[in-house]
């Protein structure tokens, strides 16, 4: 049992992993702003509101709780958002991470697990996205946390910080118990944009592209259940504790769905219609994000045992239709 600091644990993913570790004995302490999360998504530890950028804040923080480590989910993470303002991305998202790792190596804490993304990879039409693929993002987001990926590397060998960064593909679903989801406000992404529209919550779904050269003319993505996700984390945790040398890992299934697929086993899972029309592209998108690895099963022992796209359209509709609206 250790004390884990979770910035972003109000978030979407964050809260998630903050109820993964506390099932795992561990006690979660979320570090959160606010900006994007909620504080009703904190349920499974204390609470603690604050930026990355307060360095002040962030010493008090460490020094109360004495993190055995951090597992750093703080950033925005909307692609089009940072095709638009690429400032707001390199400012939040490189800056906040340096001013996390400059409080961690003042306080002496020396395990990070990082949320990284499949977004540092950019469009690579015939080439294995591994982890040695290398990174060539198409849009701020994807740049910011390949700079913090980099960022990681010095820190790590000046102030002898071991960490790992996980390289997500497309993360969806929500907890099995229904306790917390997914939610953003405004909402960008296509699971829940699906289902508002499926359930009239909002207009028609916009398909953002219909002419890439894919079989059905959309975006193909990977799509990895946030309760796997979150699993492989505790696995970093351990990983770190080990003295495990890798330090990058993509958490995707290796399957692609198109968007059009997706939207379909939205209509399916949950027997309603989804109203949709064609849209252009959204700038910064790839055509297609597939994981090529598997070393996260091979070095972890991870598997994506509920990432199934019933599975996670499943739990998000469950979640939604409990009409859980967390509030400001
Ligand atoms: N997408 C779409 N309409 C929407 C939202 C998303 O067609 O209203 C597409 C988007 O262009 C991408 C895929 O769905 O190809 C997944 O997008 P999302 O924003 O969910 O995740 P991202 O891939 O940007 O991390």
């Amino acid at each position: 049992m250790a004390n884990i600091l979770v910035t972003g644990g109000a978030g979407y993913i964050g809260s998630h992993a903050c109820k993964a570790l506390a099932k795992a004995g561990h006690v979660p302490i979320a570090y959160d702003n606010l900006v994007t999360g909620w504080e009703e998504a904190v349920r499974f530890g204390p609470f603690e509101r604050g930026d990355l950028h307060s360095g002040d804040r962030l010493d008090e923080v460490f020094a109360k709780w004495q993190p055995e480590a951090v597992m750093h989910f703080a950033a925005l993470s909307n692609v089009g958002e940072a095709s638009r303002e690429p400032g707001l991305y390199w400012r939040n998202n490189v800056g906040g991470s340096m001013g996390l790792l400059d409080a961690m190596a003042k306080a002496g804490c020396r395990r990070i697990v990082f949320s990284s993304t499949c977004a540092t990879y950019g469009d690579r039409d015939g080439v294995v996205l591994d982890e040695q693929a290398g990174f060539a993002p198409l849009n701020a987001y994807g740049a910011s946390k390949a700079a913090v990926e980099a960022m990681l590397a010095d820190y790590g060998r000046a102030y002898d910080i071991a960490h790992v960064s996980f390289r997500y593909f497309n993360v969806a679903g929500a907890d099995v118990d229904g306790e917390i989801g997914e939610a953003h406000d405004p909402e960008t992404h296509l699971i829940p944009l699906a289902l508002q529209a499926a359930t009239g919550r909002r207009g028609a779904l916009t398909l953002f592209g219909t002419d890439y050269p894919t079989p059905d003319g959309t975006c193909i993505r990977d799509y990895v259940h946030v309760e796997d996700l979150v699993a492989a984390h505790i696995l970093g945790l351990d990983h770190l504790a080990r003295g495990g040398v890798e330090t990058a890992f993509n958490l995707g299934t290796g399957r692609g769905f198109s968007v059009r697929e997706v939207v379909s086993a939205v209509a399916r899972v949950t027997g309603l219609q989804v109203p949709m029309i064609e849209g252009a592209r959204r700038e910064g998108d790839a055509v297609a994000l597939v994981s090529g690895s598997t070393l996260a099963g091979e070095v972890l022992g991870w598997q994506a045992e509920r990432s199934t796209l019933d599975a996670m359209i499943g739990s998000a509709f469950a979640w939604h239709q409990k009409g859980t609206v967390y509030k400001a």
